[in-house]
């Protein structure tokens, strides 16, 4: 199959190296010249605790090199995923598909919009990669992929791609119905990325400290009000429990947002805390303690990534 990933960054990298290490055509596109020279120069490594492996996609900066492909994937932080599908469009042919595992909840709606709803394939992953350097990533998490189709229903494509991912090393489910596994992520998340930025503390201690946890609790709660409200069977039945319980088993991990911060990137506040807001409010719903904590990124923000005015 011949596969396009944009954004070539810590996870597009992982699924990229996976890909072509079975035998898949894989074509990788980032806006990262120095990222892209180094896998074409040496190769893609990927480190893990058994060692490190390279493998050998082809990089790219220009849309033009790719040609049309039968499965698009994007990786790219949320923020990008409306310029990156607008650029990418070139790459469909007829029955090309087209895959988001990222977090948040709206890229898929901005692809369905961008590219067409029957192209897209959404999901969840918990697998966890970080960039390392250029042309070098750590693959640091293992764990369960599900995808769905955007319109629902299990279609061969489906379970084609699934097989796919599973082939490469990421054990993957068809699901008929993503939404809430979509979900389900999307409340973790916002429970525990905007507040960790915010405060500046690793996951486990927003349960220690009784105030964040308080926080947290209301900001679950209140998400969880919202999918109730959108008739979603979230994939856990105590939503506050389970978003301890995830603080918990990754007690010294510093949430990407945290990290995104750090560096001074934007973060994914819109798709996250922001998407809960959104959803509430199409619905006639409030969701103000969501709300403060997209404020509150929003000034972070400000003060720190020097290209937001
Ligand atoms: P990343 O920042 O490492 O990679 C994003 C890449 O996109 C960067 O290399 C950047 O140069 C590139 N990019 C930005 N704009 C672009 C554009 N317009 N066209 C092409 N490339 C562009 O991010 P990541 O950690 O790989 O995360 C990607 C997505 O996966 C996010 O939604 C994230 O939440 C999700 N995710 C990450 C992990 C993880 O462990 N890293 C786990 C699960 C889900």
């Amino acid at each position: 199959m011949k596969i396009a990933i944009i954004g070539a960054g810590a996870m597009g990298s992982l699924f990229g190296a996976r890909l072509a290490s079975v035998g898949e055509s894989v074509w990788l596109l980032d806006t990262s010249e120095p990222h892209v020279r180094a896998i074409r120069e040496k190769g893609l490594a990927v480190v893990t605790t058994k060692g490190e492996t390279i493998a050998f996609p082809q990089a790219t900066t220009d849309y033009a090199d790719i040609g049309t492909v039968d499965l698009l994937i994007i990786f790219v932080k949320s923020a990008a995923t409306r310029a990156a599908a607008e650029s990418a469009a070139e790459l469909l042919g007829p029955n090309t598909a087209v895959l988001t595992l990222q977090n948040g909840y709206g890229n898929a709606q901005v692809l369905a919009e961008v590219l067409g709803k029957e192209r897209v394939i959404a999901g969840t992953t918990a697998q966890g990669a970080t960039l390392l350097e250029p042309g070098r990533i750590l693959h640091g998490g293992d764990g369960l992929t599900h995808i769905g189709e955007f319109c629902g229903g299990i279609s061969p494509r489906l379970q084609q791609i699934a097989a796919l991912l599973s082939r490469a090393g990421f054990a993957t489910t068809a699901e008929n119905e993503i939404a809430p596994l979509l979900w389900g992520k999307l409340i973790i998340n916002a429970g525990i990325n905007a507040l960790s930025a915010i405060t500046g503390l690793e996951n486990g201690k927003l349960i220690e400290c009784g105030e964040t946890r308080t926080i947290l609790e209301m900001a679950v709660s209140e998400a969880a009000k919202v999918a109730a409200a959108l008739e979603i069977q979230l994939p856990y039945d105590d939503p506050v429990a389970e978003v301890t319980k995830v603080a918990i088993a990754t007690a010294k991990n510093r949430s990407s947002m945290l990290q995104d911060l750090d560096a001074a990137r934007i973060t994914e506040i819109d798709a996250i805390n922001g998407a809960i807001v959104r959803e509430a409010a199409r619905l006639g719903l409030a969701a103000p303690v969501n709300q403060v904590l997209v404020l509150l990124i929003k000034a972070l923000e400000r003060k720190k990534v020097s290209s937001v005015d």
